[in-house]
């Protein structure tokens, strides 16, 4: 498995200038904690800023356009975010699912646009609470998994999956340890099955649902969690921190 756990703050649509004082709090305490990789998602609007200011916590995007440059009102597409200061693109939310109706397709086209760009990638997978109820979650994951990621290559260099139930994110419930546990297992299953199991090893799978300080322990703590992808405790420095320094 990847030495160092990835904890990754996913601002969404929060934030102005005045985030910048947590960003540079995150940044500075990051410093100290050397054994896990430290990294935020600000809105497009504050990457820029925030690669700015960051000396040692990595910056990404929270999704990018799959096309080049065109006639696209309003998007922005991977090489822009690069060129902004991302290392990193989060991509295939449940929220961009659900809001704009993303398929598996359009995510795939992304990735591909994103490696092109030179970024990492973390993609992000998940069953809401019907399709759990009816025994279909892991199924469903890994579908998605396979249908989003296609011809993906390099997987230890720039993959990261990010397993987040849909129940779980932004409702303060978690999924229990074995829930989480029984479904990292079945990812890196079909990721020793698609890239070898040395290849595999190296990518990263995070939890994301309800993260915050109280709880982070016990799910860091569980074989095959190299991380957590955290929405609304990353948003303060001190919340955030509280999370990187469990891992
Ligand atoms: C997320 O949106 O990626 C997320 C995990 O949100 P929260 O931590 O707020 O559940």
């Amino acid at each position: 498995m990847a030495e160092r756990p990835y904890i990754v703050g996913n601002w969404k649509m929060f934030g102005t200038r005045a985030m910048l004082s947590e960003a540079r709090a995150i940044d500075r305490a990051a410093q100290r904690y050397m054994k896990v990789e430290v990294a935020v998602a600000p809105p497009y609007t504050l990457i820029h800023a925030v690669h700015r200011e960051a000396e040692q916590i990595g910056v990404g995007a929270q999704d990018c356009h799959p096309g080049a440059e065109g006639p696209h009102t309003g998007d922005i597409n991977a090489a822009m975010v690069a060129d902004a200061g991302a290392k990193f693109v989060i991509v295939g939310h449940s929220e961009r699912r659900q809001d704009h109706g993303e398929t598996n397709e359009l995510i795939n086209a992304k990735i591909d646009s994103a490696i092109e760009a030179g970024l990492r990638v973390i993609l992000c997978c998940g069953e809401s609470l019907e399709t759990r109820d009816a025994g279909d979650a892991e199924a469903f994951v890994l579908g998605q998994i396979k249908s989003a990621l296609g011809s993906f290559e390099d997987p230890a260099e720039r993959l990261t999956i990010a397993y987040e139930p849909i129940w779980a994110i932004g409702t303060g419930r978690t999924a229990t340890s074995a829930d989480i546990e029984a479904m990292h297992k079945a990812i890196r299953g079909l990721l020793d099955e698609t890239y070898g199991a040395e290849a595999s090893a190296d990518v990263r799978i995070l939890y994301g649902g309800s993260v915050k300080p109280e709880n982070a322990k016990e799910i860091l703590s569980l074989p095959e969690v190299g991380g957590a992808l955290v929405g609304g405790a990353s948003l303060s420095a001190e919340s955030f921190l509280g999370i990187v320094v469990a891992a």
